[in-house]
């Protein structure tokens, strides 16, 4: 059970540390971390075929990062590295299928067309 002074902390600098520990702000963290996965996972397939929604994704992306950042550094501190190795593991060339990307899923779909409408 989480005492009064577990969660305000005993003044000495762990009441940050300890919050972090709160069921809520742990359900929390844990919807944002969600959250930033799926928008990573989507930013990294938009970037990957240079679709124009790919900015507003990227922002989105941004501000969840920083939601994080601001709540729980170290959190943050910790899973930047790993953030940044899953992006570069999910970019990748726009001539090249790759199976786990949706865009590349849409784009070999019966029933799409990938020529631009006829102008004439
Ligand atoms: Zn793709």
């Amino acid at each position: 059970m989480t005492t009064i002074d577990e969660l305000l902390g005993a003044g000495d600098g762990t009441v940050i540390q300890l919050n972090e520990r709160h069921p809520r702000r742990r359900a929390h963290l844990r919807q944002l971390l969600d959250v930033r996965a799926r928008l990573a996972v989507t930013a990294a397939e938009q970037r990957s075929h240079n679709l124009p929604e790919q900015h507003e994704v990227t922002r989105l992306l941004w501000a969840v990062e920083e939601a994080i950042h601001t709540g729980w550094p170290r959190t943050y501190y910790e899973q930047f590295p790993r953030w940044c190795v899953e992006e570069e593991t999910l970019l990748h060339e726009p001539t090249t299928s790759v199976t786990g990307c949706s865009v590349c899923r849409a784009d070999f779909a019966p029933g799409v067309s990938h020529q631009p409408p006829d102008a004439a």
